[in-house]
């Protein structure tokens, strides 16, 4: 299902105070889009950091995130997702007015039940599917951008307008509409994406490389053709305008073959059930929320490992003895 302009009231959100928390790359760009859409009473809840005086200069009242809570009858929860669980218990969840409505525009916290909600809580998702200076552009453009709506709790049975009518002020509900989906939807397909398919890919990347260094091809040659002509993004950009399969056209009759012929012939067996064991046993089943959350708990080291393993990657040894990405 698709809401559009003419399903949303706007009404709904003009008449409530809004109480942005965080104010990054969504936060300003959401906050900014409401006030062009007639939203008059919006407030910045936010640490004193960076952006801060950002907020201040773009002439919202800035406070602290307890303030803003306090106030907000609608409260946007824009702070990175690995830190809202533990803002949310230290520094929200006590402060609720009762029958506010909580907006994420990430379906993770939710779907992972990191959030203690109270009862009388309303709770949607507006999540646009693309940065924050991507919403604000399109906005100003009038044009329109994918976004994800959804109800998650409808403690006061009116939760479906209020959150179309939020995707609208937002300039979400034009052209195509936004989407009808969920938390569990939208963290599933988002977290499945970085753990299974990039990993899959990167891998590809990992393995082409070593395979045609060893066959005594320079890195220059490998790099420049694998990834740094921007070849790769070319080609996804072509697969969101004319299709998946149907960008192949754009090559030759040579690259249409290989590629087919070489696509029929792979056995995706073992990387379908290498995907399915991602999807229901670690992140749906909530194991890798769980496991996230501990290691964050505990200083996010294996983090700091993985990046450090990277370094020794061949891949990574190339780029850094090419001197491709001065730092
Ligand atoms: P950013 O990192 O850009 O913004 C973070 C904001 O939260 C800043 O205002 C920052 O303030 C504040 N913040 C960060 N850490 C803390 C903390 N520990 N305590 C208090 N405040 C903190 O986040 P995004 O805008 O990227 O993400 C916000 C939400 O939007 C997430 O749920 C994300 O999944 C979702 N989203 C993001 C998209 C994207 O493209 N980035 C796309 C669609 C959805 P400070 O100045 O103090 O650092």
């Amino acid at each position: 299902r698709f809401f559009y302009d003419t399903d949303a009231d706007l009404s709904i959100i003009r008449n409530k105070k809004v109480a942005f928390i965080g104010y990054g790359n969504q936060g300003r760009a959401q906050a900014l889009n409401l006030r062009d859409s007639g939203v008059p009473n919006i407030i910045v809840g936010n640490r004193d950091d960076e952006y801060k005086p950002q907020a201040i200069a773009d002439d919202f009242k800035t406070v602290s995130i307890t303030e803003a809570v306090k106030e907000g009858e609608a409260i946007f929860l824009l702070i990175p997702d690995e830190d809202q669980q533990e803002i949310w218990k230290e520094q929200i969840v006590d402060h609720l007015l009762p029958n506010a409505t909580l907006v994420v525009a990430s379906g993770y916290a939710v779907a992972f039940n990191l959030l203690e909600l109270p009862a009388s809580l309303d709770v949607v998702m507006v999540a646009p599917r693309m940065i924050g200076a991507g919403v604000r552009d399109r906005y100003v453009a009038k044009e329109p951008y994918p976004c994800f709506v959804s109800v998650e709790k409808d403690a006061s049975g009116k939760s479906l307008e209020t959150a179309v009518s939020i995707a609208s002020a937002l300039g979400a509900t034009r052209g195509r509409g936004a989407v009808e989906s969920s938390c569990r939807e939208e963290a599933g397909i988002d977290l499945f994406a970085e753990q299974a398919l990039w990993p899959a890919i990167n891998s590809c990347f990992i393995e082409a490389y070593k395979v045609l260094k060893g066959a005594g091809f320079s890195d220059e040659a490998i790099l420049f053709d694998m990834y740094m002509s921007k070849e790769p993004s070319e080609v996804f950009e072509r697969a969101s305008t004319v299709g998946f399969f149907k960008q192949l056209k754009y090559h030759s009759k040579t690259s249409q073959f290989g590629q087919l012929r070489g696509t029929k012939n792979n056995d995706g067996t073992a990387l379908r059930e290498k995907f399915e064991k991602v999807l229901h046993k670690d992140i749906l089943s909530g194991e890798f929320a769980k496991y996230w959350s501990n290691s964050l708990a505990g200083g996010a080291k294996e983090l700091e490992d993985l990046w450090k393993e990277t370094e020794s990657q061949p891949l990574q040894i190339a780029e850094n003895t090419l001197g491709l990405h001065k730092e």
